[in-house]
């Protein structure tokens, strides 16, 4: 291709804005904007996703129906090998299929309440006066003993507001919605030495010293104490502006080890918080069914490839988690992750690539739970540097992206230096769409979303970092993360920026290269956070 016009090449070369790009890689640039930007699929992909199969809780038959649905969808854009992949989630499947939650009296007004996974449902409706327990600030276990104990008699028959109202300040000064030129280009800096101080939580907890118990140590020591003591339902405060509510899990999975549980937003729980201080008598009434699923403790990840050619059998992976929390129908975070990697493949279908490796997409589930269905596909695909399966050698790389709906702006890499230039050179016809590089990355800590499973292994997890929009503020597990806090414009960027990565990984002469033996990090001890 590169000597079939060869004066028009140098004529190219010369008015192209981006050094280093052949003619034939920026005719693939132009055809894959254009694919995007006149026949993407995106949108409906997304919408399929949260608003037919959302919300999509690992174990629930709702997220499997959206892999087999992602799978058919793939199929008929011309992939092959589509497949459920089971894997181990040792946990029933569980579905919240109603919550009804009212204040009965002093007044009567509907109440905004998300239920807890993995908690029991209400059996009928439960109507009962409303006890605040006013759980110590920072106890120690003794502490928290001798309070609950003293509260034992309050608790029987009644619905418990789990701790005080949490005061919620207006916020003055709202985060940006996209991050500043010159901070992402300092990120995905090669040469910037504290490049690798993005990404790591700052702020936290400053000076405090670490608390006697921790939050879910607390939790677990008064949902026994509400089991044993006959409490009708608990209810937490969602702690979050503008009737935001987040709601995870129990985290036993075991339903008999709590009692229904709601987390109700901090608007209403504040209301009733100041009608019972007033010493008035609040009655509260809900009715909340849930239903297990038994055969929700095997959990698939979705799967589907583009064959490859001449090296077809090493392989370019791309991805995102299918699965969600379950009080919203998991838009940004992350249907439209799986949506923009499932669109970067079909783009180079739609366009007739040939890809020379086989491009694979894999839509994960057991995200929200730690992570689990990409470690475990790692593990029985690849094993890890320490335990390498035949699989390993012929990974090229994972690419991934889980932060919402913001357009990607760069992308970290596990490997050496080199193999973040690669990606850098990928990424740099477009530029005029906001993204700035990449930068490399030994850190093998599980943690945060599923390129670190491969990270971990030692292989190459490619995460991209992305605009932040509203997603820490307002959409990442909360109530309000449906399909209408997508910004269509910056998701097909970001389908369009990785369709060119994916691109060049699978069609290049080598692999992308790897730290060599001597500079694998040690494996870190496995953590027990969630
Ligand atoms: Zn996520």
């Amino acid at each position: 291709m590169m000597t079939r016009v060869s004066t028009l090449v140098a004529l190219v070369a010369l008015v192209a804005p981006l050094a280093g790009q052949s003619r034939t890689d920026a005719e693939i640039t132009t055809k894959i904007r254009q694919e995007e930007n006149a026949h993407s699929k995106i949108m409906h992909t997304l919408h399929v996703l949260t608003d037919v199969y959302g919300p999509r809780v690992t174990g629930s038959p709702s997220l499997k129906a959206a892999g087999e649905w992602a799978i058919t969808e793939m199929t008929s854009w011309g992939f092959s090998n589509g497949r459920l992949e089971p894997w181990d989630f040792g946990h029933p499947g569980w579905v919240n299929e109603r919550l009804t939650a009212h204040i009965v009296a002093p007044v009567k007004d509907a109440l905004v309440a998300e239920v807890l996974a993995w908690t029991p449902g209400t059996n009928g409706v439960v109507a009962a006066p409303a006890y605040q327990l006013s759980l110590p600030e920072r106890p120690t276990p003794a502490e928290l003993t001798a309070f609950l104990d003293s509260a034992k008699d309050q608790v029987k028959g009644r619905i418990v507001l789990a701790g005080k109202h949490v005061f919620v300040p207006v916020n003055f000064e709202p985060p940006a919605k996209r991050r500043p030129d010159d901070q992402v280009r300092q990120q995905y800096d090669p040469n910037n030495p504290n490049a690798g101080q993005f990404g790591r939580g700052r702020g936290g907890r400053g000076d405090q010293p670490p608390p006697p118990m921790t939050a879910s140590e607390i939790n677990r020591r008064v949902d026994e104490f509400l089991v044993a003591n006959g409490a009708r339902l608990r209810v937490n405060d969602a702690g979050r502006e503008h009737g935001q509510i987040i709601a995870f899990n129990n985290r036993t999975y075991d339903l008999a080890k709590a009692v229904p549980t709601v987390v109700l937003r901090n608007e209403d729980y504040g209301r009733i918080s100041r009608i019972l201080a007033d010493g008035t008598r609040v009655e509260l009434e809900f009715d909340i069914v849930n239903k297990e699923y038994p055969e929700g403790r095997t959990a698939y990840n979705a799967i589907a490839e583009i064959p490859g050619s001449d090296k077809k059998d090493e392989v370019v992976m791309l991805g995102g988690h299918l699965d969600s929390w379950h009080s919203a129908t998991g838009a940004t975070d992350n249907a439209i992750g799986c949506a923009t990697m499932m669109e970067a493949a079909r783009i180079l279908k739609a366009i007739g690539v040939t890809p020379r490796r086989t491009i694979r997409v894999a839509l994960w589930s057991g995200e929200e739970e730690g992570i689990l269905g990409s470690q475990a596909y790692v593990k029985e695909h690849f094993g890890s540097f320490e335990q390498q399966k035949p699989e390993y050698a012929t990974l090229v790389a994972y690419l991934n992206i889980d932060s919402g709906t913001g357009r990607a702006r760069g992308a970290s890499v596990f490997g050496p230096p080199s193999a973040a230039a690669i990606i850098r050179d990928a990424l740099a016809p477009f530029a005029d769409l906001g993204v700035v590089g990449a930068s490399a990355t030994t850190s093998r800590n599980v943690g945060g979303t599923d390129s670190t499973a491969f990270n971990n292994a030692g292989l190459a997890g490619i995460g991209f970092g992305q605009d932040p929009i509203e997603y820490n503020t307002h959409t990442h597990h909360t109530n309000l993360d449906t399909y209408e806090r997508v910004v269509e414009d910056d998701v097909r960027a970001s389908a369009i920026e990785i369709a060119a990565t994916l691109y060049q990984l699978a069609m290049r002469e080598e692999m992308l290269p790897r730290l060599p033996a001597t500079q694998m990090p040690p494996l870190p001890k496995p953590s027990t956070a969630q």
